[in-house]
């Protein structure tokens, strides 16, 4: 067996469901990248600017000194829950499909571990790797699309053909020099436009990147402080994170290879009951959400959010919860969120 395969066989055993191999050279879309940065299109996120992230997303030495190949895996999760009649219940909000799962990243980064500490004893030398998991300064995309695993979407995000854009994504930087893979011919996206139709923003770039600027996962999850006007009516009731470019997707409707078990199960409801969510108090907020990606949000902004979904949803119930929070509420920007809420619900 070479070692290439018996790195992936150790890859199926730890769980990963895509697994190859890409060389440690700079990122092709690297460009984009640094016009979408010279544009601001990252909005608020200042760290994907800080002058030594862009220099490593441009070379993966910077991470890993003499690295020379990339180890790209993938982990998928569970597509967004169907909609019903009662989650289409303007009185209930959405989480997107990934944030209604524990976070991701200390699973990931565990099996990545033992994967690294595999390659030693593989190869019958010391090795030296790094592992990658979303929060270090690399073009994981690329890498995932140069080592075969998909294609990099019109949405932006990674296509797999197996588990379409429904996927984890974590890096294996190592100094060992493997036999690399080669991208998966084609392009879905060549006659289809469907995410950029469904993008209630229009925040999809024909390079096929996002301008954070317009985008509702951007202003919903990480963006501290209030939403521009102009985006509040677009944010509909959705609490956290936005799945309209992946809804939309011919790929993500294939549905999953069969007798698959996935790594994580939903902890939270996707479609929870809005004016419950706003009752929440801190420790209660905590509780429910604090190992789930929805904690990113902060208590604040999650009530924020919730807030602008009230308004959107229009039920006069959200009046006396709205009132007292615009007057009481400790963050000013969540009483902002009320005063907008309010005055909705009063002109609609
Ligand atoms: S997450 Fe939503 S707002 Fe952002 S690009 Fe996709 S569809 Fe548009
Ligand atoms: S919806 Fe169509 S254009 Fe958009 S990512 Fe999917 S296949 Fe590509």
């Amino acid at each position: 067996m070479s070692l290439k395969d018996a790195l992936k066989a150790e890859a199926d055993q730890l769980g990963f469901v895509l697994f190859g191999v890409a060389p440690a050279i700079p990122p092709p879309h690297y460009p984009i990248y640094q016009a979408w940065i010279k544009a601001g299109r990252q909005a608020g996120m200042a760290y994907l600017a800080r002058p030594e992230a862009v220099a490593a997303r441009g070379a993966p030495e910077q991470l890993l000194p003499g690295c020379r190949s990339i180890l790209c895996v993938a982990l998928p999760y569970p597509p967004p829950a169907p909609t019903s009649a009662e989650s289409s219940d303007q009185t209930r909000g959405s989480i997107a499909a990934y944030a209604v799962l524990p976070d991701y990243h200390a699973l990931m980064r565990e099996k990545l571990n033992a994967l690294a500490n595999r390659l030693p004893e593989l190869v019958g030398k010391p090795v030296h790797t790094l592992v990658c998991v979303d929060t270090a300064p690399i073009l994981e995309k690329d890498y995932a699309f140069m080592a075969g695993l998909g294609w990099i979407g019109r949405n932006s995000l990674l296509l797999t053909p197996q588990f379409g854009s429904y996927v984890f994504l974590g890096e294996l930087l190592t100094d060992l020099k493997l036999e690399v893979d080669q991208p998966l011919e084609g392009d879905p996206c060549a006659q289809c436009r469907l995410c950029v139709q469904a993008c209630p923003t229009q925040a999809l770039r024909p390079e096929r990147s996002v301008d954070a600027r317009r985008c509702l996962s951007y202003w919903t999850i990480e963006h501290r402080g209030p939403v521009p006007e102009e985006l509040r009516r677009s944010i509909g009731t959705r609490i956290f994170g936005c799945d309209n470019c992946q809804l939309a997707c011919p790929l993500n409707a294939q549905g999953i290879p069969g007798g698959f078990t996935y790594a994580q199960e939903p902890v939270v409801d996707p479609f929870p009951d809005l004016l419950a969510e706003f009752a929440l108090t801190q420790p209660e907020w905590q509780a429910k959400y604090g190992q789930t990606p929805v904690a990113r949000a902060k208590y604040a902004g999650f009530r924020r959010n919730v807030a602008y979904a009230l308004g959107n949803a229009g039920d006069p119930l959200a009046l006396p919860a709205l009132q007292q929070a615009c007057e009481q509420d400790p963050d000013p920007t969540v009483r902002d969120a009320c005063a907008w809420a309010l005055k909705q619900l009063q002109t609609n």
